[in-house]
């Protein structure tokens, strides 16, 4: 289930500053990559187990003056859409702005729970300034300063309880959703293979879930696409497109089983999505990268191959991944690219029984041990496969603590060697014994 958390609110209130505090803990985790993402405004967080997205709305407004206020009235909007909790976020140093009523005007319409967020509340003197931001009419407030981060922790126990549990399943089919850039071809590919017949469509009823659910059953492949693109509406503001197809694809992806990227053969693998292809490995899901528009290139027998150099090079340290070069046009590879979906929906359910496990990796762990540290030498016991959605392997071992990323990737290295995990994010625990 997609839970999301936008920050809203005009700009210098504290919001890149709480969206980094949010996101941060995190990102020392899983986020090696930040070379890549700093154009990044929406990450993971987690809070007491409860794992979500936080997008700060500010880093899509322009900065030229007259599309500004537009632009972030309209961003809020767009997020009482599509988000699950807003953050308002005001200012306690300057107490209430022009532009901060005018955006509780916006809030208080909305039918999602709004938390007025006051923030710069870095001393108690100040919390004496607090009330006054309660003339918003938007009930409770929340004050905090991000730079510290006093008072996170008490908003956050309280947002988490408006977070909408994972439905029960409505079927066990495989659930895929294609996302991208604009324009890249995603919905030309929909319709290509649903063009025979449209199954269901759905908002389902008794959630909140508002994507469109189409059952595909042809050709002895059944699953669930889960589409956006038919949903992208027009923004009057053009510096919003992103903002709002970003949206869009957090909460499909959230959805999704495996998550099919799409882009367009003629612009190659951009920051974009790259973030996007970060976003769905943190979020644990089977990827297939599909370079489409292939049509459109002139080509000899080494330029596929250097194509998909070029986009692993990228896509690192997570390059197990299948990259098709499909033309939707054409009809080209679009079967195989559905198939590839599906073989990366199965190798992420896949279970190794644990005497294979063993059998497999324990002579190799044997042959190149972890290196010693300190003297004291680390010894692997046995290896077990924990149950999950994605793969998770753990690692039994005298000195967990020992064992360093670059270790840790060569087991990732092996396992994906001896056991097809294409196009899955795995994890791998180092657990005392
Ligand atoms: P945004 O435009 O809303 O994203 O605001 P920023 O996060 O960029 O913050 C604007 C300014 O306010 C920066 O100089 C921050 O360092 C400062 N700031 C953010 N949070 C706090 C806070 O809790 N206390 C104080 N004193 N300053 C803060
Ligand atoms: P979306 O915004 O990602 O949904 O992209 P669309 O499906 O609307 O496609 C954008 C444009 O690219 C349309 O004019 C399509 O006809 C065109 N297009 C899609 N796939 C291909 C392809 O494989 N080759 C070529 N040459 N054009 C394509």
């Amino acid at each position: 289930m997609s839970n999301i958390i936008a920050i809203v609110g005009r700009p210098n209130v504290g919001k890149s500053t709480l969206f980094n505090r949010l996101t941060e803990s995190r990102k020392a985790i899983v986020d090696d990559f930040s070379g890549v993402t700093r154009d990044r405004h929406y990450g993971v967080a987690e809070w007491t187990d409860k794992q979500f997205t936080v997008i700060d709305t500010g880093g899509y407004v322009a900065n030229s003056e007259d599309v500004f206020e537009a632009a972030i009235r309209e961003q809020v909007i767009i997020a009482i859409e599509e988000a699950t909790v807003l953050l308002f976020m005001v200012d306690v140093t300057t107490g209430i702005t022009d532009l901060d009523d005018e955006i509780a005007q916006l809030l208080r319409r909305s039918k999602k729970p709004v938390f007025t967020v006051i923030n710069k509340v870095d001393n108690t003197a100040l919390e004496h300034e607090a009330p006054i931001f309660y003339s918003f009419g938007l009930g409770e407030i929340y004050t905090i300063s991000s730079m510290t981060g006093s008072g996170t922790g008490e908003l956050l126990d309280d947002v988490v309880k408006h977070f909408e549990d994972a439905p029960e399943e409505e079927n066990s089919l495989p659930k895929i959703t294609v996302v991208g850039r604009p324009n890249v071809g995603k919905s030309s590919l929909v319709n290509a293979l649903m063009g025979i017949e449209r199954n269901i469509v759905t908002p389902i009823a008794g959630t909140t879930r508002d994507s469109i659910h189409i059952h595909y059953n042809q050709f002895g492949h059944e699953f669930m696409f889960i589409d956006t693109a038919g949903l992208r509406k027009k923004t009057k503001v053009k510096e919003n497109i992103e903002f709002y197809s970003v949206m869009r694809t957090i909460k499909a992806l959230e959805e999704a089983d495996v998550v099919i990227l799409m882009i367009d053969a003629q612009e190659g693998l951009e920051s974009q999505d790259i973030n996007i292809f970060h976003l769905a490995e943190k979020n644990k899901k089977g990827i297939v990268v599909l370079v489409n528009k292939w049509d459109l290139v002139e080509k000899n027998n080494k330029t596929m191959k250097v194509f998909e150099d070029q986009i692993r090079q990228k896509l690192q340290p997570f390059t197990d991944v299948p990259i098709i070069f499909t033309s939707v046009l054409n009809k080209q590879r679009i079967f195989k690219a559905i198939e590839t979906a599906l073989e990366v929906y199965k190798n992420r359910g896949k279970k190794i029984p644990t005497s294979k496990l063993n059998d497999v990796m324990l002579p190799i762990i044997e042959s190149y041990p972890p290196p010693a540290l300190k003297g004291k030498y680390i010894k692997i016991k046995y290896i077990t496969q924990i149950n999950g959605v994605s793969p998770m392997f753990a690692f039994f071992c005298n000195l967990p603590q020992y064992i360093k990323e670059p270790y840790k990737r060569f087991i990732e290295n092996k396992l994906r060697e001896n056991f097809d995990f294409s196009g899955v994010p795995i994890q791998i625990y180092f657990r005392q014994k």
